[in-house]
């Protein structure tokens, strides 16, 4: 079993290579981003509240958060393992994460932290483009597509996120980053958990790094 949490500003990387870690090792990503725009596309009650508040770059409501992550937590693709992706991003979120953890006698293992400037975040920020059908990552010069605008795995149309506006990023950082995170880093480097990553560097070299932690939590259970 393997559990992670990736931390970092939007924009170091953490879905690129939580995909990428999940595919391989056959364990569950969990992005509480995605789960929200999820609801935003399907008009749900939900989307329509959570949409207006990641515009503006603010975080949405821990309760909503929690019971996203309590019933994705119960799916049996989660049982080999998971990285959760952009959760959590608040104490009370991980003290809740703690509690449903626990219950289910589950620790988290590592919690690897994506730093990056935020000058090189608003560069990845502008250029990435998502696909309609699943979400999946691309970078207009980083990790352009087969085809413009065209989506590699599904074919879908690929479209800009209303909140990787310039504006909008510099909102994220400051509020979610700067004055949000360090409360959850402070509580998971308090038990040793944390391990920082130079998110950015290029994609090969952040495999790399990456690689090498998980590779490090196996050889330590051993
Ligand atoms: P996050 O999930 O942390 O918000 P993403 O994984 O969506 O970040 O990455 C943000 C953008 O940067 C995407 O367009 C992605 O293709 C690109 N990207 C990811 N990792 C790298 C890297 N190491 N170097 C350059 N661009 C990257
Ligand atoms: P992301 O896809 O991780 O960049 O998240 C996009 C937006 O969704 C964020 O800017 C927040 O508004 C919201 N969001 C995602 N995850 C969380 C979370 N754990 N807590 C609060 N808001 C979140």
């Amino acid at each position: 079993m393997l559990d992670l949490i990736f931390m970092g500003p939007p924009g170091a990387g953490k879905g690129t290579q939580a995909s990428r870690i999940c595919a391989e090792r056959g364990i569950a990503h969990i992005s509480t981003g995605d789960m929200l725009r999820a609801q935003v596309a399907d008009g749900t009650e939900l989307g329509l509240q959570a949409k207006e508040i990641m515009n503006r770059g603010d975080l949405v409501p821990d309760a909503i958060i929690i019971g996203m992550i309590r019933d994705r937590l119960s799916h049996p693709d989660t049982e080999a393992g998971f990285v959760l992706d952009g959760f959590p991003r608040t104490l009370a979120q991980a003290q809740a994460l703690d509690e449903m953890l626990g219950s289910i006698d589950r620790t988290i293992d590592c919690v690897p932290v994506f730093e990056v400037d935020l000058e090189v975040l608003v560069d990845r920020l502008s250029g990435r483009r998502v696909c309609h059908e699943a979400q999946h990552v691309y970078h207009v010069r980083f990790n352009p597509p087969a085809t413009e605008g065209v989506c590699d795995i599904d074919g879908s149309e690929l479209y800009q996120r209303d909140d990787d506006s310039e504006d909008v990023v510099r909102a994220r950082y400051q509020k979610q980053w700067v004055e949000a995170a360090g409360p959850v880093l402070d509580y998971y480097d308090g038990r040793g958990l944390v391990v920082r990553i130079d998110a950015s560097l290029s994609r090969e070299q952040v495999d790399a790094e990456i690689d090498q932690v998980i590779e490090g939590l196996g050889e330590a259970a051993a």
